[in-house]
């Protein structure tokens, strides 16, 4: 995850701002496995490729056996970046992979993970996900022992941590954790070595992180595990949910197996529910169901917090589906089809021209005519962050002949910024930041809108509220975040909130 000093590519920013969804950004994908005789690179290339959606700026995999490591990492999707013959020099009996989406003005190669960093018995490769908050101080304390840094990341300053730690003489297990020790914020680590494989969880658990083990037919033989921040990443290999890493736990894995150390005290869980509503797929487990049926539950409970009079439910595909079929089971309203998504049109390098923007949100969606005619329509999304693509949506519901468009938002008004590593924007930017919610339905130019409730969606989780991390609807931060950061973000307290 990018810091601020990235920002003196400012036309870049200028021209990335402008075509940037309108949703909260997932920061990143890490992948480790560890598996001699089998080969690693590919299934990393695979496990990376099911985590495709947490990053689609840059991906990496390194390789490593006990004469070393090999990386290989560039800009773009993971089928961009990665062919047979690329995949084939990556040699080795564990390996470790990263996707990653940067924030503005970082879209360099130099930043792309893993980030591999030498130490006295060999070398390091790290792969983050999350953000840290404490980046000043450990820059001047990494600058203080000369460090040289390569890139803009958060995620290089813990590999040196980790690299220093080794000098000083300590095992790879415990180099982790004195790193992961001076780190505060949000992060979920895979991390080659020389040795074995590490899996990383910051004390709340902020970003998820699972393991799996691979199917296996001789049992006198140690199971090979695969470590991936979503289920769907071991669903591809075909390897067997075991469970989560958990928040505060270091996982080593090696030719004798798995051992687990606790790192930190037991801290109370915050899991990012943006994950359940939105970044996570929808196939991935957590809690150990679905994400899908999350997703049905919170449409549920939105029909129940704010019903109106329609004639069908359609969704902003493909996030805002389960909710709106949820929707329309309470509702009694019938669920339909009424925008098709075009699934190819991802990031692209290559940009449309102005008047091609101008056409709106058409490359992306397009409204069934036939469907929308003469209808009363609501529709449900996931999530508003600045209201620019609602209004598209809703003024091309209109121009296909819907005579009322109902909003319906399955997650409560985003009021706060991210920090733990997710990129929200500015909180002036956030629509729900400056304006009431029906001041935002004038602005997106809808005949009702409503949210979610922060009760109602914590409720549909079916855990303890306290489990999660719920900030960008509150501003209640469970790690805390500098002033200098804060500032970076926030506008001042004096502003209205809707
Ligand atoms: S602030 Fe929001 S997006 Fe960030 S971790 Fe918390 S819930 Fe997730």
């Amino acid at each position: 995850m990018i810091k601020a000093d990235d920002i003196s590519l400012d036309d870049e920013l200028m021209g990335a701002q402008q075509d940037r969804p309108d949703k909260p950004e997932e920061a990143c994908g890490v992948f480790g496995v560890y598996a001699p005789g089998e080969d690693v690179a590919k299934m990393t290339y695979f496990g990376l490729f099911a985590l495709q959606h947490r990053g689609q700026e840059a991906a990496g995999i390194a390789t490593f056996s006990h004469q070393g490591a090999t990386l290989y990492k560039d800009m773009g999707l993971v089928t961009r970046v990665f062919n047979e013959e690329i995949l084939q020099g990556l040699k080795g009996d564990w390996a470790v992979g990263h996707t990653r989406y940067s924030t503005t003005g970082s879209s360099r190669v130099v930043n792309a993970q893993p980030v591999l960093v030498d130490t006295p018995k060999g070398q390091i490769a790290l792969a983050h996900n999350g953000n840290l908050v404490n980046t000043d101080a450990l820059r001047q304390a990494l600058l203080k022992r000369n460090h040289a840094f390569v890139s803009t990341t958060d995620s290089e300053m813990i590999a040196l941590l980790m690299g220093d730690a080794v000098k000083d003489g300590m095992g790879w297990i415990d180099a982790a954790i004195d790193a992961a020790k001076c780190s505060d914020g949000a992060f979920s680590l895979v991390i080659g070595t020389p040795e074995g494989v590490i899996g990383l969880r910051d004390p709340y658990g902020v970003r998820p992180l699972v393991i799996g083990v691979l199917p296996h037919e001789d049992h006198s033989k140690l199971p090979h595990y695969v470590l991936a921040s979503e289920t769907c990443a071991l669903d591809i290999l075909g390897a067997e949910y075991l469970r989560d890493v958990e928040p505060g736990e270091l996982v080593w894995i090696d030719e004798s197996g798995l051992t687990s150390r606790r790192w930190s005290d037991a801290k109370s869980r915050k899991l990012c529910v943006f994950e359940m509503i939105y970044f996570a797929r929808p196939d991935s487990l957590m809690h150990e169901e679905s994400l899908y049926s999350y997703r049905m539950r919170i449409g549920r409970q939105l029909a129940k917090e704010s019903t109106t009079d329609a004639d069908i439910v359609i969704a902003v595909p493909d996030s805002g589906i389960p909710a709106a079929i949820g929707y329309s089971q309470v509702s009694g309203i019938p669920y339909a089809e009424g925008l098709i998504k075009n699934r190819y049109v991802g990031r692209t390098f290559i940009q449309p021209t102005q008047s091609m923007r101008e056409m709106g949100i058409r490359m992306k969606l397009n409204p069934l005519k036939d469907v929308l005619q003469g209808k009363r329509v609501i529709i449900v999304d996931d999530s508003i962050v600045r209201g620019t693509t609602s209004r598209k949506i809703v003024k091309a519901l209109r121009d296909a002949g819907a005579t009322e468009v109902h909003m319906r938002i399955s997650s409560p008004p985003v009021t706060h910024p991210c920090f733990y590593g997710i990129d929200t924007d500015n909180q002036d930017q956030l629509i729900a930041a400056t304006k009431s919610v029906a001041e935002i339905a004038e602005q997106i130019g809808v005949d009702s809108l409503a949210y979610l409730s922060w009760a109602g969606m914590l409720k549909s989780t079916m855990q303890p509220t306290e489990n999660f991390c719920s900030a960008c609807f509150t501003g209640d931060y469970p790690i805390e975040i500098p002033d200098s950061i804060r500032r970076s973000k926030l506008i001042l307290e004096a502003a209205t909130v809707g």
